[in-house]
């Protein structure tokens, strides 16, 4: 049991972020029915897709799907990475949810199997069920030094007693802060957690809770007597596979988690963990959520990579696969193979396909309108329209998008309060999209340097 205790301080499993891009998307945008409204939860237009992933989500939902793949194919700026982002939102905290880009696997620090294996154990849940000890006890005294300049850390006591016996505190800055916050006073009676050392004040009409580890390191409640504890509760956690990895492999326990570079990690100790999982599993104190490996621009990783993922996704423990790729037919990185999106038959052969196709006008309209919202900038119909033309011509709904930050500081830079046409235009001419970069390319190659030709036809960006 010591083990779980240790994971029960570890906090929330470190989610995505979220990523500027993407940061209008809220969910799918599905009803009831799985039905894709054309615009609704900051997702437009690919109805199909969208749908398709609604009943991929209400699979995962299922616990169903471990150890089979996704992939959305679709022409760039299509909303793949999008609808990835939706299911992520739609899935809620308790699933965990990885982002990798593909060529974040060739890392120097690590080799690309273990960076591969860290993030499928990144993806895999398991939901600790554990009884804790309720400590009731009343604030006897709060004591708190405030320094005379009236800044600087502050210092102080906390009293409190339970049945008859007295226990006196150190505070530190974070739990004063929270006490005063909280207005906790003298004769207060309040509740600790001994698993996961909140405190929780009673009387109130919701409970409110802080960190009691914040008091220092003299606040701990095993100097309390056993007669103290009120009340038995059952409290569950969820942790990731690889912080169980982190925490067990180094010798600090759960502080490695807040170092950020986890290392690479013993072979044996992930052995150790699964069997260790598997005991829990039997006494019914665990459960696994399978999550989601997400893997954008799939068709970076090379031979060694995918076989891997065959290999992966046939293991008990595995999570849904999510791959994303915009390539049509390529050649298989490491190999002189061509094959549809640069991934090899058999592990295509294991994978649902959904497909992304290029919008609309009115679509593109929304998306951009919805993007000026997020990014809160005032923009006039013309110039909307103006930035739909910019999309489509261009063929980058990115480059579009992009446009309206630039076109929002020429505006602030004449003093303007909403976007209009010629902000677009000024914006338009500041800064090119890669076609008239390529056009601009063209003409003056003999220029540059480092020019030469390539005849190889070899496509490996
Ligand atoms: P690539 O193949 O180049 O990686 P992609 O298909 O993954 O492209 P995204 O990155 O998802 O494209 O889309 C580009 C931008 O447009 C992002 O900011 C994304 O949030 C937004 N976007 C794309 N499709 C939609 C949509 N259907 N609804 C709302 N926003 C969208």
């Amino acid at each position: 049991m010591t083990d779980v205790r240790t994971q029960s301080e570890v906090k929330d499993i470190t989610r995505i972020e979220r990523i500027g891009a993407h940061s209008h998307i809220r969910g799918l945008g599905l009803n009831d029915e799985l039905e894709a409204k054309p615009v609704s939860q900051g997702m437009v237009g690919q109805t199909a897709a969208r749908k398709a992933m609604g009943i991929i989500l209400k699979i995962i939902q299922h616990g169903k799907i471990a150890g089979r793949g996704v992939l959305i194919a679709g022409p760039p700026g299509t909303g793949k990475t999008a609808i990835a982002m939706g299911l992520a939102m739609s899935l809620g905290d308790e699933t965990p949810f990885t982002y990798l880009s593909g060529s974040e696997i060739f890392s120097l620090e690590m080799s690309k199997t273990e960076a591969l294996t860290q993030a499928f154990r990144k993806s895999i849940g398991i939901r600790i069920k554990e009884e804790t000890d309720l400590i009731e006890a009343e604030v006897v005294e709060i004591q708190i030094d405030r320094p005379a300049s009236g800044e600087g850390i502050k210092m102080g006591k906390l009293t409190l007693k339970s049945t008859d016996m007295e226990s006196t505190f150190e505070l530190g800055q974070k739990m004063i802060d929270a006490l005063t916050k909280e207005k906790i006073e003298s004769g207060d009676v309040i509740t600790i957690d001994k698993a996961t050392g909140k405190i929780t004040r009673l009387g109130r009409s919701f409970a409110r809770s802080h960190d009691f580890d914040a008091m220092g390191p003299n606040a701990r409640f095993v100097q309390c007597p056993t007669g103290d504890i009120t009340k038995r509760k059952e409290v569950v956690h969820t942790v990731s596979l690889h912080e169980i990895d982190v925490i067990n492999s180094r010798s600090q326990g759960f502080l490695a988690l807040f170092a950020g570079d986890t290392g690479e990690i013993k072979q044996e100790v992930r052995e150790q963990i699964n069997t260790k999982v598997a005991g829990w599993r039997e006494e019914g104190k665990a459960e696994i959520v399978p999550g989601v490996l997400f893997i954008d621009e799939v068709h970076m990783l090379d031979i060694e990579c995918f076989s891997f993922l065959n290999r992966a996704l046939e293991d008990d423990l595995s999570p849904v696969l999510l791959v994303a790729t915009n390539r049509g037919i390529t050649t298989i990185r490491g190999t002189e193979f061509q094959s549809p999106h640069g991934m090899p038959v058999d592990l295509l052969d294991r994978l649902l396909i959904i497909t992304t196709d290029k919008y609309s006008d009115l679509e593109l309209e929304k998306i951009l309108q919805i993007r000026c919202e997020e990014e809160d900038v005032d923009i006039d119909e013309n110039a909307l329209k103006l930035l739909v033309k910019i999309g489509t011509k261009t063929d980058s709904l990115r480059y579009a998008i992009q446009i309206i930050m630039s076109a929002h500081l020429v505006c602030q830079k004449r003093k303007g309060t909403q976007v209009t046409i010629d902000d677009v235009k000024r914006s338009y001419m500041l800064f090119i999209d890669t076609k008239r970069s390529v056009d601009f390319l063209e003409e003056y190659k003999n220029e540059f340097m480092f020019h030469h030709i390539d005849n190889t036809g070899d496509d490996d960006s």
